[in-house]
């Protein structure tokens, strides 16, 4: 499996959310248990809907139920020990640990922050605006997260 480059600002592939890895700078000594379970469950439950997605239409001709099924289990097992720890759209002081903003209709942004905000910088990609086969690009987006806030901001630049 190849990671993508998250210093590279344009992340085209990465839309809707940009499946956000976080460069851990500080130590996880920082944050509780309980919020590092949370931002797992959030994290792969996030990747595991991008993945069943990409994979789920692959046409090759098999049907990778089998590789498909690893995955989703695997979030919901995660997710149901986070469970354990309560809400689990909130971190032990109140933060969310997502966020969403609508882009354009049946577009949105959506971002999980890491749960110690001074461990994750600010980022930004773009991307472009759905569009029908055959039909011209309507334009370009970009998002740009605001850890210490929790704010996206989201740019929509149409060129159609
Ligand atoms: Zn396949």
């Amino acid at each position: 499996m190849t990671h993508p480059n998250h210093d590279q600002h344009d992340r085209d592939r990465l839309n809707d959310g940009g499946l956000p890895i976080a460069e851990t700078t500080t130590p996880l000594s920082q944050v509780s248990a309980a919020d590092a379970l949370k931002y797992a469950a959030a994290l792969i439950g996030q990747r595991a809907e991008w993945t069943t997605s990409a994979i789920g239409g692959c046409d090759c001709g098999a049907d990778h139920d089998l590789e498909l099924g690893a995955i989703v289990e695997t979030s919901r097992e995660i997710t149901a020990v986070a469970a354990g720890f309560g809400d689990l759209s909130r971190y032990s002081d109140g933060r969310r640990v997502l966020s969403s903003r609508e882009i354009a209709p049946g577009l949105v942004a959506e971002h999980i922050w890491h749960p110690d905000p001074a461990a994750e910088k600010p980022r930004s990609y773009r991307g472009t605006l759905g569009h029908d086969p055959g039909e011209p690009c309507p334009g370009l987006y970009e998002v740009e997260t605001d850890p210490a806030t929790q704010e996206l901001h989201v740019r929509v630049v149409r060129t159609a």
